[in-house]
């Protein structure tokens, strides 16, 4: 994961040098928060500031707010080689001290480049993975080559992911940047360039962006962009897209956490993502899956839910299978994948690697590649066949929120318009386009009118170890996306379960007040009335989450506290019964003392395998 960010400006640019990394770092943070570090050219020298822990500290212990220069690197780390201590934070640097080094990804070679600088007299001072480059840069400078030139040979060596951005004092009015495998994007300004792992890093200052490919490097000066790929420069003026992206948009704006602001955008963000299913050319992608031999869904965490619950639509409405499968455990399932399948990956971000890579291999055994993401601009939407872009805005937050139901909602869509093209099983079990329009103003009820009783459930788990989250068929789904909420962001180990399935071992844990979290939706669910009575028995605290009207017999009898959703067609139930156990996450997060959205030993965007 982490995120890097570098900047060349012009001395006569009036924006200060620790602002600018201030808020590139303060941006990416979502990407790795263990440590944190940045490097500028000052004078005759590379200064380097770094530490362990987030941001905000390491900006208030130390001289960040007096850096001052014209050209910069930064990083937010999330540690793979190393543990997070201030010696393996980035930059990482070379034995002179002229070159730091900021990176995302793996150096799968490392060992070997490290014997090969050892044995060259280079001494190493961190356990990263990281460090070889800025001494392979000195080594190669060392035989003569100029700086860009010794980078290039340098990264021609490393195998890997990575996006690097690089300084170097013998070339002190530029970044030098490279891709493979880990994303990387670079920000045209005025007077003003940026490289950085996302856009909202630099969005601030220029919404003007090329994303680069793998296999180009370069580097950025106050007024120049090079690229270039296998020595031969690139066009870069025809790559340059002008990106819709506020800078408001990434801010709090009032809220006391991402979380809480992203939770509260969903009805504007469903409203937006249907507008953009609506006016987006899918037709190619819907005419794949139908005609598919196969259909698979790859996504990992809130994505494979979401994914889970889409390929139970196409069961359910259109009698096709579909298997949804966690994107890293793909190598077995890619086994049987054959031309002619098609192969839907989700992921929020478009970058998570596991779901890449499955991609990727899909391609490679002939299947057609359809990508859901909330980033157009992203490796996976790049280089899938097909795209069904979500619009749910930028989300910051670890824990997936908006993204989740955005997700949801675009996958009951293409069900939905599947039902024009494929003659569904039952003609009673068919789920419309038009109804899913109803999603953002429930999402917008549930909000106003049940966060005060989600966040009395959250009191009640406070003082708890374990939660159990239960459902049937749609339900299971949805019930492991709550979990993973609770999980992430509260540290209450939660476990979802098929409720029938509770029987078969589970509730041998349940004991007085266990919580038991139930999820009902009225359809193929009825059996879960037995399973809240049989939990009641056993002592559980049984909370439900179910409609209004369907809050009758064993549910209305031995529910301690139920969630009265709002009534709604069925379509619209999938899309928003996840928002209360999100709430119930976050106020149990927040009553705890933590915050929500940063939970520990986590990040965003999961870059590395
Ligand atoms: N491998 C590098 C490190 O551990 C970068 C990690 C990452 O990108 O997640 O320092």
């Amino acid at each position: 994961m982490c995120g890097i960010i570098g900047f060349a400006k012009s001395a006569s640019k009036s924006i200060s040098c620790s602002s600018i990394l201030e808020e590139g770092l303060r941006r990416l943070e979502y990407r790795g928060y263990d440590s944190a570090g940045v490097a500028v050219i000052q004078g005759n020298r590379v200064v380097v500031i770094k530490d362990v822990g987030v941001v905000d500290k390491i900006i208030s212990t130390s001289d960040f707010k007096s850096l001052e220069g014209n050209v910069g690197i930064g990083h937010v780390r999330w540690a793979t080689h190393g543990r997070p201590s201030k010696v393996n934070a980035h930059p990482q640097v070379d034995c002179s001290g002229r070159i730091a080094v900021v990176h995302n990804g793996i150096i799968e070679n490392y060992l070997e480049l490290k014997r090969f600088l050892a044995d060259n007299g280079h001494v190493f001072a961190s356990e990263t993975d990281t460090e070889v480059v800025a001494h392979l840069i000195e080594h190669f400078k060392s035989l003569g080559l100029k700086p860009f030139d010794a980078f290039k040979k340098a990264v021609s060596m490393l195998r890997g992911s990575y996006a690097i951005a690089v300084v170097d004092l013998d070339a002190p009015s530029k970044v030098f940047f490279a891709r493979n495998v880990s994303p990387l994007v670079i920000g045209i300004g005025d007077g003003i360039n940026f490289v950085a792992s996302d856009i909202v890093a630099f969005i601030k200052y220029t919404n003007r962006v090329i994303v680069l490919n793998d296999g180009e490097l370069g580097y950025i000066s106050d007024s120049e962009v090079y690229i270039e790929r296998d020595g031969v420069p690139v066009d870069v003026l025809s790559r340059v897209r002008v990106v819709e992206m506020s800078a408001q948009s990434i801010e709090k704006g009032g809220y006391k956490h991402f979380m809480a602001k992203e939770i509260a955008e969903q009805p504007y963000s469903l409203a937006q993502t249907l507008a953009s299913l609506q006016s987006q050319d899918i037709a190619k992608a819907l005419n794949t899956i139908a005609n598919a031999k196969r259909i698979y869904i790859v996504g990992a965490g809130s994505s494979y839910h979401a994914a889970l619950l889409g390929a139970t639509a196409f069961k359910v409405f259109l009698g096709i299978d579909a298997e949804a499968v966690i994107s890293s455990e793909f190598k077995a399932v890619s086994r049987a994948v054959r031309y002619g399948d098609a192969v839907i990956g989700v992921s929020q971000s478009g970058e998570t690697i596991d779901t890449l890579l499955a991609l990727r291999e899909a391609k490679e055994r002939g299947a057609t590649t359809i990508a859901i993401v909330n980033n157009p601009f992203s490796t996976i939407a790049r280089e899938s066949d097909h795209v069904v872009a979500m619009k749910a805005g930028p989300e910051i937050a670890v824990a997936a929120t908006k993204t989740f139901t955005t997700q949801v909602l675009t996958l009951l869509y293409i069900v939905a318009r599947l039902t024009e093209l494929v003659e569904p099983v039952e003609a009673e079990l068919r789920i419309s386009s038009e109804s899913l329009k109803l999603s953002h103003e429930i999402a917008q009820k549930v909000i106003d009118e049940l966060n005060d009783d989600c966040r009395r459930v959250a009191e009640f788990l406070l003082s708890k170890h374990s939660a159990y989250y239960l459902g049937r068929v749609f339900g299971v789904p949805i019930a492991m996306e709550g979990a993973l909420k609770l999980k992430e962001v509260a540290y209450i180990h939660a476990e979802a379960y098929p409720a029938g399935e509770s029987k078969h071992g589970p509730i041998a844990l349940v004991e007085r007040e266990f919580p038991t979290i139930f999820i009902y939706l009225g359809f193929l669910d009825e059996a879960l009335e037995s399973n809240v009575e049989e939990m009641k028995a056993r002592g559980a605290y049984v909370v439900t989450v179910a409609q209004d009207d369907m809050i009758v017999g064993s549910i209305a009898r031995y529910s301690d506290t139920v969630i009265r959703m709002p009534r709604a067609p069925l379509e619209v139930r999938l899309v928003t019964y996840a928002i209360p156990l999100q709430l119930i996450a976050y106020h149990t997060s927040v009553l705890k003392g933590l915050d929500p959205d940063k939970p520990r030993n986590l990040a965003k965007t999961v870059t590395v395998v």
